[in-house]
């Protein structure tokens, strides 16, 4: 059986090259993320061109999720690109400063309303909190700071403060643009970066699907404040990443261990998927194997239950694209093999649909009953979803007719797609059965759980679990 922990893989110039993007497929890709802070429409646009023809020819499902680059606090330029800061000088940031004539005393923001926005004794962190800066004084447009950790500093580098808080509406111009372009281009899911609130994950969505679009949304947690929205902003959203670059400067990161932990649970608990994200094989960028704590560091969010693994530098512009993909694979697959589940699924809480009740039972059936496979028939993917939020081995393969459900669930931990268009009510047991035996994953004897509705195509309209015998099916 494929390893069931899924992978994202960032694109990039590394990857811009049809054999790479099939060795990447063929080493356990599952999604790629078109990271929108970079590069136009049309890089983008032909990239994910090259995706389609590798998937196609791979004869793999890939998804596709389009990353928006979202408010992100920057400084302006310096007049010679860069500057170096030393500890103990002044430093200031001033709204009012051409936007390229920085020094190494003074740079403009971007942010027009920062001033406002802080107060003496906050810690300012550029660079992702290489760079450490003391507000000493605000005084009109310029914000006076004391430098505590120096180093060199390059245009355009991200700002936040410890603690978070930094005030900036969720969706720029820029990202409205190109929520029309994650549309046309047809992503499966759309990421918002630095989202505070569920309304932020809602207006989003709504402006997805008013350019057409039919993918799902994800909330990426790298803000302090939306870790106390997060209930919230799970019910808002299909799935959340752990963005741990930028989480970890706001945060501090001795919390981030823990915050992880805890968005993993509740993730699972709340009905929602989940990604880790970020510099989990960094050190492949340049060296063609992981170190021993990189190696745990996604073992440990396979074991915490994690849907994904994400993969940022090490692909986009690393020199072993695939190799880092192949090294993720092995890692996930090995140790899925120490995870063991309860076979109850310890679930108090009381069910809100049909189609999730259903879902859940047949978890929780599969994994007291010497269960091989289960098959869901599913529109939206929903069923799949709700079943792969409870721990199983028995792998779900979703059986669905829509292309963007089959790249959704793609991304989803346990859930296989299978492309299928329902046959008529009286054989469509038994095709299942043959699928599934076709595809190697059951033989003769193997029981089977599958989840339908009485009227096939019907959005939510799953209401039987069913268990079958192959070979006792016609
Ligand atoms: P980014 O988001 O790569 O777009 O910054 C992920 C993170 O912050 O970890
Ligand atoms: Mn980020």
């Amino acid at each position: 059986m494929p390893k069931r922990t899924k992978i994202v893989a960032t694109l990039g110039p590394a990857t811009a090259d049809l054999e790479v993007l099939k060795d990447m497929v063929r080493a356990g890709l599952d999604v790629v993320r078109l990271n929108l802070s970079h590069g136009s429409h049309d890089s983008h646009a032909t990239m994910l061109e090259l995706v389609r023809r590798a998937a196609s020819e791979v004869g793999r499902c890939i998804g596709v999720m389009v990353d928006l680059q979202g408010p992100k606090i920057r400084v302006e330029r310096f007049r010679d690109g860069v500057v170096e800061l030393q500890r103990g000088a002044p430093f200031s940031l001033d709204a009012a400063l051409d936007s390229d004539a920085g020094d190494a005393t003074q740079v403009g923001i971007s942010y027009k309303n920062l001033p406002s926005d802080v107060t003496p004794g906050d810690i300012l962190l550029l660079n992702d909190g290489l760079i450490r800066l003391k507000v000493e004084r605000v005084a009109g447009t310029r914000i006076d700071t004391r430098v505590e950790i120096g180093g060199r500093v390059s245009d355009r580098k991200g700002l936040n403060r410890l603690g978070g808080g930094l005030s900036l509406g969720a969706l720029t111009e820029k990202d409205r643009a190109d929520i029309q372009f994650a549309a046309k281009a047809g992503a499966d899911y759309l990421a918002v970066s630095f989202p505070r609130q569920a309304s932020d994950i809602d207006e989003a969505r709504a402006l997805l699907r008013e350019a057409g679009g039919q993918g799902g949304v994800v909330a990426k947690i790298e803000r302090a404040e939306a870790l106390e929205e997060l209930d919230a902003i799970m019910a808002a959203s299909d799935a959340v990443m752990v963005a741990r670059g930028d989480l970890a400067v706001e945060i501090g990161d001795a919390q981030l261990a823990g915050v992880q932990k805890e968005l993993l649970r509740r993730a699972r608990l709340r009905d929602c998927v989940v990604i880790t994200a970020t510099q989990m094989m960094q050190s492949m960028v340049h060296s063609p194997s992981p170190t021993r704590a990189e190696v745990l560091d996604v073992a440990n969010a396979v074991l915490d239950g994690t849907d994904a693994v994400m993969l940022s530098e090490e692909t986009a512009i690393g020199a072993h694209p695939a190799k880092v993909i192949e090294a993720m694979s092995r890692i996930c697959e090995g140790t899925e093999r120490y995870q063991h589940f309860s076979r109850s699924s310890g679930e108090a809480r009381d069910y809100a649909y049909i189609d999730e009740a259903i879902a859940k039972a047949s978890i929780d059936t599969a994994n007291r009953l010497k269960v091989k496979a289960i098959a869901a028939f599913t529109e939206s993917g929903a069923t799949a979803m709700w079943m792969s939020r409870i721990g199983t081995e028995v792998p779900i393969y979703a059986f669905t007719r829509h292309p963007v459900t089959e790249r959704k669930v793609s991304l989803y931990r346990g859930v296989y797609p299978v492309a299928y268009e329902p046959a008529a009510r009286e054989v469509v047991n038994h095709e299942v059965a043959e699928k599934l035996r076709s595809m190697g994953v059951v033989e003769e004897g193997d029981l089977i759980i599958i989840t339908k509705g009485d009227i096939a195509g019907m959005r939510g309209g799953t209401n039987t679990l069913k268990i079958v015998r192959v070979g006792d099916t016609q």
